[in-house]
């Protein structure tokens, strides 16, 4: 037997003996996302947690999807196998820096992405996701929205509601803002039948130039349905694993060389096994960020 898969053995055993689940994002590694209970993106993953009569949950993915999962889920243990597994674009804006916009816009609403940490949850009006942030801009009682923190996924949410004045917090993911034209054009070039599926946190020019912008739940769901064979996928390449498990008589295309996200991919067998046997690194979080937090949460399925 393999070294990984005596590994994988031993984590489902451990798994099972302490009533534990394993959730993973789907641009974690194959081996975890093969292990895992369930796959999918961080905020499916926050509401299959509060279903499961687990008593540990350990989040294979990021810092802020963990907190997430602990403020939909308070009473469970949550374990993020990575202490320094964290989303640099959660990061890009600060509670303070959101109490000044705030301040000076003191009518809109703030709309959050769900990539922020629970301490701007908690300062937030409605929360959204990549899949809903049209609807959720669109529907929300406020002509004035504050958007934070990704500034393509706010371009693309303006450009969607032009009725509304959307300020933009300009935040941005590395992994997506690598995604360019000249690499859709060679890859369209390549495979003139796929269609271009992008993620909208890549820059405005790549959006526009592809067929669709979706979320990675989007992109799933798309080509499950979709009559076309072949697809050229901007996200980040983790993706390509679940796309070709889930659609075996497709074929799956990385938009120009694969992108990578080094946080996500931080989450190693090893390392799960770890976060399991010795309960680390357990996510707190403060009651009144809890419940502010949740409060953003909640509304986000008043507005949709
Ligand atoms: S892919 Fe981008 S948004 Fe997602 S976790 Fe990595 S840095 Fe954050």
């Amino acid at each position: 037997m393999s070294d990984n898969k005596a590994l994988a053995q031993k984590i489902l055993q451990l798994k099972k003996k302490k009533n534990a689940a394993i959730v993973a994002h789907n641009y974690q590694i194959p081996e975890i996302q093969d292990l895992a209970d369930f796959v999918g993106d961080s905020l499916e993953l926050s509401k299959t947690s509060m279903t499961l009569e687990a008593d540990l949950i350990v989040f294979c993915g990021v810092r802020f999807m963990a907190e997430t999962a602990k403020i939909l889920s308070p009473d469970k243990k949550v374990l993020l196998p990575v202490r320094e597994a964290g989303c640099p674009l959660a990061d890009t804006i600060t509670t303070a820096e959101l109490l000044s916009l705030k301040k000076q816009y003191p009518d809109a609403w703030v709309v959050s992405y769900v990539n922020t940490p629970a301490s701007i949850k908690a300062l937030t009006d409605v929360c959204c996701t990549s899949s809903n942030a049209i609807a959720v801009v669109k529907n929300v009682p406020s002509k004035e929205i504050i958007f934070v923190p990704d500034k393509n996924l706010g371009w693309w949410v303006q450009k969607n509601v032009p009725e509304k004045r959307v300020i933009i917090w300009q935040g941005s993911c590395f992994v997506h803002e690598q995604f360019n034209v000249k690499e859709l054009a060679e890859a369209k070039k390549k495979h003139p039948d796929a269609e271009v599926l992008v993620h909208p946190e890549c820059k405005r020019e790549v959006i526009e130039a592809a067929d669709q912008a979706l979320s990675t739940a989007g992109m799933l769901k798309y080509v499950k349905q979709a009559l076309g064979k072949e697809f050229i996928i901007g996200t980040e390449e983790g993706i390509l694993h679940k796309l070709k498990k889930e659609n075996p008589g497709k074929e799956f295309y990385s938009l120009g060389m694969a992108k990578t996200c080094i946080n996500m991919k931080k989450t190693t067998l090893n390392a799960l096994y770890d976060s399991l046997r010795l309960d680390q690194f357990e996510i707190t979080l403060e009651r009144d960020i809890i419940e502010k937090a949740k409060v953003s949460l909640e509304r986000m399925v008043q507005y949709l």
